[in-house]
This record gives structure tokens, C-alpha cells and sequence, in this order.
């Protein structure tokens, strides 16, 4: 494995998609509406920043190695994504787990 597809929710419940880079455990710095522009974007490791101090802080998932979570901050206006580089991995059991509502086929991961 290596790189996936990962999903960040706000805390009004919009859903954003990124790219999760398996090999430096890193989250794209860029999110996206769709996932196909995820996909469209690949490997293209985007160098983006808020630049307008409307970063709040987002529930991310990753599906990498089984799935977890992660907590960082996301502006929707820059598709801004950033994350502290030492993250804590947050157990999918112990969180509601929403990704289930995005992709059930997670549960079978
Ligand atoms: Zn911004």
C-alpha cells in the first residue's frame, strides 16, 4: 500500500476527499469536493495553505493500514489541510466512526 484516498468532516458535516501518502504518513496538504478530483490531482502533491485564517479543526480519516482517524484543521475557502506530523492515531472503535456513512464497504476493511 501507499497512497489512498482519505476523508476529512467539518463540524457542520461537510464532507471533503484527499490523498493520503502511506509511505510518510502525511495527509495532502490540498482537499478536494469529489473524489474524482482526488483522483484527477494524483501524486500531484499540491503545496497549499490557508491564507485566509479560516482553518477549523476537522475529524480526518485515513484508510490506510485498516483505517483510522486523526484530528487537523481544514479551510474550506483555500482547500486548505493541515495536521500536526507527530498525530495521534485515533482507533476507529473508539470514535462514532462516521466514515461508515461515506463508504459502508469500510466495514469490511
Ligand atoms: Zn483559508
Amino acid at each position: 500500500m501507499s497512497n489512498v484516498t482519505g476523508a476529512i468532516k467539518f463540524k457542520d458535516g461537510t464532507i471533503r476527499f484527499y490523498e493520503y501518502y502511506g509511505t510518510s504518513d502525511v495527509c495532502s496538504t490540498k482537499h478536494y469536493s469529489t473524489q474524482k478530483e482526488v483522483a484527477d490531482n494524483w501524486r500531484s502533491y499540491p503545496s497549499n495553505r490557508c491564507s485566509c485564517e479560516g482553518l477549523e479543526p476537522v475529524s480526518i480519516y485515513s484508510s490506510y493500514g485498516g483505517g483510522f482517524y486523526l484530528d487537523g484543521f481544514a479551510c474550506k475557502n483555500c482547500e486548505a489541510l493541515a495536521h500536526d506530523p507527530d498525530f495521534d492515531m485515533i482507533e476507529r472503535e473508539d470514535t462514532e466512526d462516521w466514515i461508515l456513512q461515506i463508504w459502508p464497504w469500510e466495514e469490511l476493511v
